[in-house]
C-alpha cells in the first residue's frame, strides 16, 4: 500500500466523492448514513490492494489454503475493525470531524453482523481475523443469512424474539458474485448406468456467491469471506403467471429463498429439521464445489488435492463434507471410491466443539436418505470399509439405531480431529469418542482456542490499549506476548494508577449507556461484575442469581454492615424453544426489579439486564468489567471465548475448572483467579447420588433462605407461585449442580470482595491478567492449526 493511502486529505476527498457519486448526495442534506456508507466504500477502497495482492501471491506461488466451512459467522461491526487494522482509525475520526460529523457515532449506526448464535459463531470471525494477520491463505464459507439471529427484548420481564434484518441497508462490505454459482441438487433417485451409481435429483437451487475481503492487522495480508446466497435454478414461470397463477408462478423463487432464509437460532442442541439438513448441505456443496473449480484451473491429479487445500470443518455442521467430498470425486470426476476416501480424508480436519449429547447431530437415516440418496449410500459405504479396514472390537457405526451421526461421521473422514481447551480435548478423548481413540491414536489433538487481541483490546478498549502502547511501545497487537512486558510495572503506582484511570474510564462510559438503556444510574465507585453469553442451563445463570438473592438477603438484614458495592450485569439470548432457560431469563429480571427498586439498598446493590446481547455489547460491557463470571459446571464448558476477552482487558475470573478457565487459571496463577466448585470428576461422581441437591440444600442455611424467598413469590409478587417449578428442579432435578456449588460459589463471592476492597491490591491483580494474557490470542491458534493440521506455512 502506497503512503498516500493514509493521508487525511485523500480520505477526505474519497469520502466526498463517494458521496457525491456512490450515494448521490449533497453533502448539504446527507445523513448519518451516508457518511457512514461514504466513509465506508473510501476505507474499502483501500482494502482492495491488498487483497488483490494477497489472492495474486497465492496464485503466483500456488500456495495451499485453507477453507473454513462454517454455519456461524458472528461477525459484529465492520467498520471501527477496518479502519484499526488499516491504521486509519484516528485519521477517519479526525477527516469526519472535519466534515461535521461524529465518528462513535457513524460507527454505532451499523447493524451488527450477527450470522452466528454465540462461541462458535465467534471463534469463526476471530479466525477469519487471525488468518488474515498471520498471513494464512484462506477461504471462509457460510451462508448469506437474510436474517441473522433474532433481536431481543424484554416484556414484562420475559424474552421476546423480533426478526433481525440486518441487509435491509446496504452491505458496504460485500462484493455479489453471480458468476461465483453453482447448482446445488437435493432428493430426487439414484439410478445406475453403465455399472454406476448416478444421482437424479429432484430438486435443484443456486447457490450464489457474496464475498466479504477480511483486512488483517496492518493490512498485510487479505483473505476471502465468501457467503453463498440461494437462488432459484428455474427463474420466475410467466406460463403460469399469465395464467393467472401467481402463487404457482413465484413457487420456484420462494423454496430456494427458504434456504438461506433464516439462521436457526439454537446452538445446544440438536433438531433433526430437514430445512437445517439442506442448509448444512447447501453451505458444504457450493463451497466443495469451489474448491474444485479453483483447485482444476491449476491441477489435473485431483489426487494431489491434499497438497493444496486444507478443509476445516467447524463442528458437525458442515460433516456432510466428507461423503459429498466423495461423491464429487467418484461421479462427477470418476476417481475410485478407496482413492476418494482417502483423498477426502487427507484434506479434511474436524473441530468437537461440544459433549453435550443434546448437542450432537444425529439424522434419520429416513430423512437423510430421502434428502440425500446418493450420500446415504456413500456414508454406509464408509462405515463398512471403516469396519472392515480397522476391525473394532466393539461395533462401531456411524449408521446406528437408524440413525447418521455425524460426530463419528466427521472423525472417520477426518485425518485430525481437536477439541478447543487442553481439558475439553482430553474429555472428546475419555468420554465422546473413546473406541475411534483407540483406533486411530494420535488423530485427537487439542487446539486451544483464542481471541482477536484486534478487536477485542485494540479496538473495544482504547484507554486500556494506550496505556499498553504507552509502556511497551507499539506492536502487541500481533505479538500478544509481549504484553508480558507489562509484570513488572504492576508493582509500579504511577502505572497502577493509570492501570486503574482506564478501567474507571470505561466504567464511566458504561455507566452512561446502562442509565439510557435500562434507566438505573449505578456507581462507578461499585465492583462491575459481567456474566454475558447465550443463557443454557449448564452455564448457570440461574447459580448467579441465586447467589445475588443471598447477598441482597445479607445487606437487607444488615443494611449498616460495610458492603463492597456491587453492580451485577447479566447479558445473554435464550433459544426461542428452551423454556427452562427463559424461566431464568425473567427470574433476573423480576429480581432486578425488586432489588432495584430497594431505597436500602441503593449502591450497594444493583442488578442490570440489558436486552439484546451481541459483539457490540460485548465489546462496551468487557471493557468496563471488574469481575469475569465463568461458573459452567465443570465438564460442560468445551472452552469459552468471553473468559478469554475478560482476561485481556483486565477483569480477573471467578470460575470453576472448565474449558480454557484451566488454562487461564495455569497462564494468570491461582491467587489472580477466584476458583470454586466441583471437578469435572467430583461432578460426575456427584451425580451419582439421587439426593445431592436435597443433601446441598439442607447443609446451606443461605440456599435455604433463597430458595424459599423465590419460590414464595417475593420477587413475583403478581404471581406468587410463578416459581415453584424452578425451584422444585433445583430441589430435585439439579442435574448441573447449582445447589451443589452454591455454598463453594457464595464464599467465593465472599473473597472477591475481600480483595476488591484492596484497591492496590486488585488493579495489581487486574493488571496481571491483562500481562498474562498473551496466549489466548487466536494468532497463536491459527498458527498451531497451519502447524499441526493444515500444513501450511505463512505467507509473510
Ligand atoms: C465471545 C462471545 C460469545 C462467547 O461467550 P462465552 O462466554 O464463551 O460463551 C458469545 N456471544 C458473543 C456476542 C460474544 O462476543
Amino acid at each position: 500500500m502506497t503512503e498516500t493511502n493514509f493521508t487525511p486529505a485523500l480520505l477526505k476527498s474519497d469520502v466526498l466523492r463517494h458521496l457525491t457519486f456512490t450515494l448521490g448526495k449533497d453533502a448539504a442534506n446527507a445523513s448519518g448514513y451516508d457518511w457512514r456508507m461514504a466513509l465506508s466504500f473510501a476505507i474499502r477502497d483501500r482494502i482492495m490492494e491488498p487483497w488483490f495482492a494477497s489472492t495474486r501471491r497465492t496464485w503466483a506461488e500456488d500456495r495451499k489454503r485453507v477453507y473454513y466451512l462454517s454455519m456461524e459467522f458472528l461477525i459484529g461491526r465492520l467498520l471501527e475493525d477496518a479502519t484499526v487494522n488499516l491504521d486509519l482509525r484516528d485519521i477517519s475520526e479526525q477527516v469526519m470531524r472535519e466534515l461535521g460529523q461524529d465518528f462513535h457515532t457513524l460507527v454505532e449506526g451499523e447493524p451488527d453482523a450477527a450470522l452466528g448464535n454465540g462461541g462458535l459463531g465467534r471463534l469463526a470471525a476471530c479466525f477469519m481475523e487471525s488468518m488474515a494477520t498471520v498471513g494464512c491463505p484462506a477461504y471462509g464459507y457460510g451462508i448469506r443469512y437474510e436474517h441473522g439471529l433474532f433481536r431481543q427484548s424484554f416484556e414484562r420481564g420475559q424474552q421476546v424474539e423480533m426478526p433481525e434484518d440486518w441487509l435491509s441497508q446496504t452491505n458496504p462490505w460485500e462484493f455479489a458474485r453471480p458468476e461465483s454459482a453453482y447448482v446445488i441438487p437435493f432428493k430426487g433417485n439414484v439410478e445406475m448406468r453403465d455399472g454406476k451409481e448416478f444421482w437424479v435429483p429432484g430438486e435443484t437451487v443456486l447457490a450464489s456467491a457474496y464475498d466479504t475481503p477480511v483486512i488483517g492487522w496492518q493490512g498485510k495480508w487479505a483473505n476471502t469471506l465468501r457467503l453463498w446466497s440461494a437462488k432459484p435454478t428455474k427463474q420466475f414461470d410467466l406460463e403460469r403467471f399469465n395464467r393467472g397463477d401467481y402463487a404457482a408462478a413465484a413457487e420456484p423463487e420462494a423454496l430456494a429463498r427458504t434456504l438461506s432464509r433464516v439462521l436457526y437460532p439454537d446452538d445446544t442442541t440438536y433438531q433433526g429439521k430437514e430445512l437445517r439438513l439442506k442448509q448444512e448441505f447447501f453451505l458444504t456443496s457450493a463451497a466443495l464445489q469451489d474448491i474444485l473449480r479453483r483447485f482444476k484451473t491449476r491441477h489435473s491429479d485431483l489426487r494431489s488435492l491434499p497438497k493444496h487445500v486444507a478443509i476445516q470443518m467447524n463442528d458437525t455442521h458442515p460433516a456432510i463434507a466428507g461423503p459429498e467430498l466423495i461423491r464429487l470425486l467418484v461421479d462427477e470426476n470418476g476417481m475410485g471410491f478407496d482413492d476418494a476416501l482417502d483423498t477426502a480424508r487427507d484434506c479434511l480436519g474436524y473441530t468437537n466443539h461440544t459433549l453435550l449429547p443434546e448437542a450432537l447431530e444425529r439424522w434419520a437415516t429416513f430423512t437423510f436418505g430421502n434428502t440425500l440418496p446418493r450420500h446415504m449410500q456413500i456414508v454406509e459405504r464408509i462405515d463398512s470399509w471403516h469396519r472392515r479396514t480397522f476391525s473394532p472390537p466393539h461395533y462401531i457405526g456411524i449408521v446406528k439405531h437408524q440413525e447418521v451421526r455425524m460426530g463419528e461421521l466427521a472423525f472417520v473422514m477426518a485425518h485430525k480431529v481437536n477439541g478447543v481447551s487442553a481439558l475439553h480435548s482430553d474429555l472428546v478423548k475419555k468420554n465422546l469418542f473413546p473406541e475411534l481413540d483407540a483406533l486411530h491414536p494420535g488423530r485427537i489433538i487439542n487446539e486451544t482456542n483464542g481471541v482477536t487481541p484486534r478487536r477485542w483490546l485494540k479496538m473495544s478498549n482504547r484507554p486500556l490499549s494506550g496505556l499498553i502502547t504507552e509502556a511497551i511501545g507499539a506492536g502487541w497487537e500481533d505479538q500478544l506476548d509481549r504484553l508480558k512486558e507489562l509484570e513488572p510495572l504492576v508493582d509500579d503506582s504511577a502505572f497502577r494508577a493509570k492501570f486503574d484511570a482506564a478501567k474507571r474510564a470505561n466504567k464511566i462510559a458504561l455507566e452512561a449507556w446502562i442509565a439510557q438503556e435500562c434507566g438505573v444510574k449505578v456507581s462507578p465507585d461499585a465492583l462491575f461484575d459481567v456474566q454475558v453469553k447465550r443463557i443454557h442451563e449448564y452455564k448457570r445463570q440461574l447459580l448467579n442469581i441465586l447467589q445475588t438473592v443471598a447477598h441482597y438477603q445479607r445487606i437487607k438484614a444488615n443494611p449498616k454492615a460495610t458492603w463492597v458495592p456491587r453492580v451485577k450485569i447479566f447479558g445473554g439470548k435464550s433459544a426461542p424453544g428452551y423454556a427452562v432457560a427463559k424461566e431464568i431469563i425473567h427470574l433476573i429480571n423480576d429480581v432486578a426489579q425488586v432489588i432495584n427498586a430497594d431505597p436500602e439498598v441503593g449502591d450497594l446493590l444493583k442488578v442490570i439486564y440489558p436486552a439484546n446481547y451481541n459483539v457490540s455489547m460485548a465489546e462496551r460491557l468487557v471493557p468496563a468489567a471488574d469481575l469475569s463470571e465463568q461458573i459452567s459446571t465443570a465438564g460442560k464448558e468445551a472452552s469459552g471465548t468471553g473468559n478469554m476477552k475478560f482476561m485481556m482487558n483486565g477483569a480477573p475470573t471467578i470460575g470453576t475448572l472448565d474449558g480454557a478457565n484451566v488454562e487461564i487459571l495455569q497462564e494468570v496463577g491461582a491467587e489472580n483467579f477466584f476458583l470454586f466448585g466441583l471437578t469435572t470428576d467430583e461432578a460426575m461422581k456427584r451425580r451419582e447420588d439421587p439426593d445431592q441437591s436435597r443433601k446441598a440444600i439442607d447443609a446451606s442455611l443461605a440456599l435455604q433462605n433463597v430458595l424459599q424467598a423465590v419460590a414464595e413469590g417475593q420477587f413475583s409478587p403478581d404471581q406468587k407461585d410463578r416459581y415453584h417449578g424452578l425451584v422444585h428442579r433445583v430441589w430435585h432435578h439439579d442435574y448441573f449442580l447449582v445447589a451443589a456449588d452454591f455454598d463453594s460459589f457464595d464464599a467465593a463471592q465472599d473473597k472477591v470482595d475481600t480483595a476488591y476492597a484492596d484497591r492496590q491490591a486488585w488493579i495489581k491483580m487486574a493488571a496481571l491478567n491483562t500481562a498474562r494474557s498473551g496466549f489466548f490470542s487466536s494468532d497463536r491458534t491459527i498458527r498451531s492449526y497451519m502447524k499441526d493440521v493444515w500444513t501450511i506455512p505463512s505467507a509473510l
